[in-house]
């Protein structure tokens, strides 16, 4: 867990142990085939250790970013990525360079790529419930992992979550700590970032946040991969935002054909407007949806994962409450980035009838 006393007061940590090294990175690596994703700020390629010849993703991520200095938020970052060392669904971090540009993040390679991919793929290639039903164990295990240890990622969407192999359907890794937020000793935070699809509505109405907005977006998530479909898109970010903001999701089994209605009651349990009501990480892993006997009918040749130490199904954790862990209050200016691709909208049940009046800090403005 990052030290509490290296967190500052908008929950980003600016100690780090990995060595940066400053030595070439090409003189260790070869960069092989093409890029594996990008973000605004991020390239990422697949490159081989050329010691090792082992394959490794090195994420290149510019320090300086609309004339201001990034290299903090790359740090903070990397302490994060350190403090989930022993997470098993965590990208693991392998090495770190810096140029006079960039700063190289060498990851292990999460070869199956975004989740994204197969929650847009046609039917046969498309996630089955049973996939979901492994994939978003390992999600909540992993998730309930980084909330013990008091990180909120903010950001959890298909294209941050990878896999290890795609066929046969591996292990899923959580990347992109970019937006993480670390909550010792937080009072408040003055900058939020998000994706519109999955940005739950306290963030919109300036509420504290908390590992709750975490679990919204694993509500999304889940739905996304059960149905292809994104429940609140709408035709431009007000639209979405007002979705959001009135709960406006459509459960219908015109969208949740063939999917169990212990799905659907699960999804509903995390698409809750108040963060309270929402069920934490440890509480979702004992929903029936989840918690039935996994190995018998589950297909997957990966489920020793489910069995790692982290799991706290057999445990009887102390319940986690949103109301008693340090408040993350957005005070000012926040800007929300859109996804880069799409996902179809879920069936346009939205009529705009009245206004978004969104807040006149908010700026409109798409930064990733
Ligand atoms: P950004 O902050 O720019 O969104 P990410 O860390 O999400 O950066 O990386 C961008 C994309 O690169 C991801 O969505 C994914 O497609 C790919 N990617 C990132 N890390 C890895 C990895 N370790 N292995 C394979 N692909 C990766
Ligand atoms: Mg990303």
């Amino acid at each position: 867990m990052p030290d509490s006393r290296m967190t500052n007061k908008n929950g980003m940590v600016s100690k780090i142990q990995t060595r940066i090294r400053t030595d070439l990175f090409k003189n260790n690596y070869d960069l092989v085939g093409k890029e594996l994703g990008r973000g605004k700020f991020a390239v990422v390629k697949k490159c081989i250790e050329k010691t090792t010849g082992k394959e490794y993703a090195a994420k290149f991520l510019r320090k300086r970013r609309k004339g201001e200095d990034c290299r903090m938020d790359i740090i903070h970052e990397i302490a994060v990525l350190e403090s989930a060392k022993s997470n098993p669904f965590v990208v693991s971090l392998h090495e770190v360079y810096e140029t006079t540009t960039e700063i190289i993040l060498v990851l292990e390679c999460a070869a199956g790529g975004e989740i994204f991919n197969q929650c847009v793929a046609d039917n046969d290639e498309a996630f089955t419930e049973q996939d979901v039903i492994r994939l978003a164990r390992q999600i909540l295990m992993g998730v309930a992992c980084l909330h013990r240890n008091n990180v909120v990622h903010l950001d959890l969407k298909p294209q941050n979550i990878l896999l290890t192999s795609s066929r046969p359907l591996g292990d899923i890794r959580i990347v992109d700590f970019g937006l993480s937020r670390c909550m010792d000793n937080i009072k408040e935070l003055r900058e939020i970032l998000g994706t519109p699809e999955y940005v739950a509505p306290e963030v919109l109405n300036y509420e504290p946040i908390s590992t709750a907005t975490d679990m919204w977006s694993i509500g999304v998530l889940t739905y996304v991969m059960l149905t292809g479909e994104s429940p609140f898109l709408g035709s431009d970010k007000q639209e979405t935002f007002l979705n959001i903001s009135q709960i406006n999701v459509d459960y219908s089994q015109d969208v949740f054909e063939g999917v169990s209605s212990l799905a659907i009651d699960f999804i509903k349990s995390l698409l809750q407007k108040n963060p309270r009501k929402r069920a934490t990480a440890e509480e979702c892993l004992k929903h029936p949806w989840l918690s039935g006997h996994p190995h018998s009918h589950l297909h997957s040749s990966h489920l020793s994962s489910l069995d790692e130490p982290e799991t706290p199904e057999e445990s009887d954790p102390e319940p986690e409450s949103p109301a008693s862990t340090p408040e993350l209050v957005i005070m000012a200016s926040y800007t929300l980035c859109s996804s880069q691709r799409e996902i179809k909208p879920g069936r346009g049940t939205f009529t705009f009838d009245e206004p978004f009046h969104t807040h006149p800090e908010i700026k409109q403005e798409l930064i990733c």
